[in-house]
């Protein structure tokens, strides 16, 4: 395993960290922030997030060689273009200077007064312009729960899914960051017992739990990346909610795939966690049997230890858990999942998302989604307000929250929230 020194468990930071924060002085996200006039890159830590244009333009990164203004900006495509060995350097020079025994900071009263803002008191921006997006269908029990109800539960499985990650493309201009609302999307539903679709807004809306990875390399048209060197190309990972129309979706979809059923709007969260900062979280993923064919062959361990989970809160109700998961769970790991996008001569771009698809685990409590937690509406949920839900509901709020945790050190990604709007 790479030795990566701003992880050391022992570290702690000048910056009081309440407990259970999901910004520990080992996480040091990347993001975009909003305050006043100020737009510019930050990291988090505590309940704090730090201005890394200020700390840019006074000197703090002397001597890394970073390109004048490469905090100033309104996404970090540009910072992410300089590879995930530059952004290491950014990410032990922050831990340094946040670090409890280091004074250049914490002892400039004035710089840090204005390099470090309340959380609360500034807007989180995406932190990233997407050119692409992929979703992939990357859970064994995700396709095994929607094969079953769909088609047939002794065939779940369709022939292709264990030789390959199965993935579509789609649509970058929807994605909105944390916080965002969503309207009720309107499309063609065409009911079981209908001879005719209809035209109005969706009964069945729903979300999807999804982990996504960010890129930061550009490759040429022809070229490919191995699993070997797809980590490389891999800056970080966000919390992702594919909201999904299942009536708009199920009509829609044979035979080219998910439309306008998912198109309308996906939500990820403010924070990138780079991949460094997982480090320490890696696990092995399940056997994969039968064996893959060598391009998709890997060696290590390619899965992360990630706890997720889903929580629905209603207008005026509290909220309620209604999934608990792992991303440890996922058939298809991230290497694989790059190498096969690619192996046929596909170019990445900066900055494009890659979605896991719909994360479940093995028992009913652990899907992460609507559709397989009340199998389809027949069995709906309870939430602490005493309603029940089969799908979401106008005004209803999803929140995806996700952590680690080893050696009394917890990563987490912030929220990845959205709230549902009637139908326009
Ligand atoms: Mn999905």
């Amino acid at each position: 395993m790479m030795k990566i020194t701003a992880n050391d468990p022992a570290l702690t930071s000048w910056v009081e960290i309440p407990k259970g924060s999901d910004f520990p002085i080992q996480n040091l996200p990347f993001g975009i922030f909003k305050s006043g006039e100020i737009m510019a890159a930050a990291t988090a830590i505590g309940d704090y997030v730090v201005d890394l244009s200020f700390l840019h333009r006074v000197g703090f990164f002397d001597g890394l060689n970073l390109p004048p203004g490469i905090f100033a900006k309104k996404d970090l495509n540009d910072f992410l273009s300089l590879g995930r060995a530059k952004a290491r350097e950014v990410r032990l020079r922050l831990s340094e200077l946040l670090r409890t025994d280091n004074n250049e900071l914490k002892d400039h009263v004035r710089a840090r007064e204005k390099a470090l803002l309340s959380i609360n008191t500034v807007e989180m921006l995406m932190p990233v312009h997407i050119p692409n997006y992929t979703d992939f269908y990357s859970s064994e029990e995700h396709a095994s729960n929607v094969g079953s109800m769909f088609r047939d539960p002794k065939n779940a499985l369709l022939p292709n899914w264990k030789h390959l990650p199965v993935g579509y493309h789609g649509r970058a201009s929807s994605i909105v960051v944390s916080g965002t609302p969503i309207h009720r999307p309107k499309g063609q539903i065409k009911p079981a017992d209908a001879e005719l679709p209809t035209f109005c807004p969706t009964q069945k809306l729903d979300f999807e739990l999804e982990v996504a990875f960010v890129t930061c390399a550009e490759t040429a048209l022809g070229s490919h990346i191995t699993t070997k060197e797809a980590e490389e190309n891999i800056f970080g990972v966000v919390l992702f909610n594919d909201w999904s129309a299942r009536d708009i979706q199920q009509w829609e979809y044979v035979p080219l795939g998910p439309f306008l059923g998912k198109n309308f709007g996906s939500t990820i969260s403010p924070w990138i966690v780079t991949l460094d900062a997982l480090e320490p979280f890696r696990v092995k993923g399940p056997e994969q049997f039968p064996h893959v064919l060598p391009y998709l062959s890997f060696e290590g361990s390619k899965n992360f230890d990630i706890s997720l989970e889903v929580l629905i809160q209603p207008q005026a109700g509290q909220a309620t858990i209604v999934s608990r998961t792992n991303f440890k769970y996922m058939y298809w790991n991230m290497a694989q999942q790059l190498a096969h996008h690619t192996v046929n001569g596909c170019n990445i771009q900066v900055g494009d998302l890659y979605a896991s698809g719909t994360i479940s685990g093995p028992s009913p409590g652990s899907y992460g989604s609507m559709l397989e937690l009340s199998w389809n509406g027949q069995r709906p949920l309870h939430l602490a307000d005493g309603s029940e839900r089969k799908f979401l509901l106008d005004h209803d709020t999803v929140i995806i929250r996700g952590h680690c945790e080893k050696d009394g050190v917890r990563i987490g990604f912030g929220e990845c929230k959205g709230n549902i709007l009637a139908a326009r």
